[in-house]
């Protein structure tokens, strides 16, 4: 402890008192012996290991979490060796057995020949920043999962939709409005896949997309990949008729695309088939509006694709 103070060479109580009444945790490790010529006092409140059980470089080295030591410490030599001041995060082990985040800073001390002599150095405890941290990058993966985009085509995702659908049901049962519902799947697909590879595929999938947006007029129509190769559309306040005229739209934007598809059995171009529903709900669950809508799509594929079933 002398040590430091006799450096210093100036009022050693008011540089002690400094140190020691900070919440940084100063200490000194000479170089040659690698063992500790001082460490605060502030260590003990922290970690729990008192101001004399820091003697050797060891001592700081197995008080440190097995998976953050080696990259620390070949991190921390290997900085020292080269003369250059660093900084390291890692999780210190506390008397109690459990851990504490740690960011020390280092400074290299050399003599007059250039030498490394010691290093000096702080060590705070970043606990509570590492804490937010994680809770931010928690969040952030969270927000991920929560989002309300489909990733490939940049469109709304399922979650939107199912959100979206029982907010338009709820609304049309209130109103008295029809809700109409509309599950489009393109048509042969896996061919397209198959012979133009999945890359291309997923092209058209945006192209799709991309067209089936710009089809739908209203604001409060949505568009939605409700998984795979198929998409939705939920059309508040639409009727029967209105929503045929939403599907028929619909199909002729993607056949005036004029997309190529080589492979497909029943054009030489992409095609869509679509199921239509409509309801005005009293009860119930939009469910019954989506297995609908599914039950004509799997007609218009019966009946032979590119092709609108509303009935
Ligand atoms: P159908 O006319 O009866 O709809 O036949 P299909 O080949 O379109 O239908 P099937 O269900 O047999 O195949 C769907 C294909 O869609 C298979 C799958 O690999 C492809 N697919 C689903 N999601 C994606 C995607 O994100 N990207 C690409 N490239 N292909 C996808
Ligand atoms: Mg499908
Ligand atoms: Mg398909």
């Amino acid at each position: 402890m002398n040590d430091i103070a006799a450096e210093l060479n100036v009022d050693t109580t008011v540089y002690k008192a400094l140190l020691e009444s900070t919440k940084a945790i100063p200490w000194k490790i000479d170089w040659e012996t690698l063992r500790f010529s001082y460490i605060g006092p502030q260590i003990e409140s922290l970690l729990g290991w008192s101001q004399h059980s820091w003697a050797s470089i060891d001592d700081w080295i197995e008080r440190m979490h097995p998976e953050d030591r080696d990259r620390v410490v070949n991190f921390c030599v290997a900085q020292s060796k080269a003369g250059v001041d660093h900084e390291a995060d890692y999780r210190a082990l506390k008397a109690d057995g459990s851990y504490v985040w740690i960011r020390d800073v280092v400074h290299v001390v050399r003599n007059d020949a250039g030498e490394v002599e010691a290093l000096i150095g702080f060590m705070f405890d970043i606990s509570e920043r590492k804490k937010s941290e994680e809770k931010l990058l928690r969040l952030q993966r969270e927000l991920e999962e929560l989002s309300y985009q489909d990733g490939l085509t940049g469109v709304a995702n399922r979650r939107l939709l199912d959100s979206s659908l029982e907010a338009e049901w709820a609304s049309a049962r209130r109103n008295g409005h029809p809700l109409s519902f509309i599950m489009l799947d393109i048509d042969c697909f896996k061919q397209y896949n198959d012979h133009y590879g999945h890359l291309a595929g997923d092209d058209c999938l945006r192209r799709i997309a991309h067209i089936l947006g710009s089809s739908i007029l209203r604001p409060r129509d949505l568009l939605a990949r409700f998984g795979g190769e198929e998409f939705a559309l939920v059309l508040p306040e639409t009727d029967r008729e209105a929503a045929r005229g939403v599907a028929e739209r619909c199909r002729a934007a993607i056949s005036d695309a004029a997309i190529p598809h080589r492979a497909s059995d029943i054009s030489h171009l992409v095609t869509v088939s679509m199921g239509v529903a409509t309801a005005t709900p009293v009860s119930g669950t939009p469910a019954s509006l989506i297995e609908q809508a599914d039950r004509r799509l799997y007609r218009a594929k019966q009946a032979g694709r590119d092709r609108i079933v509303t009935e």
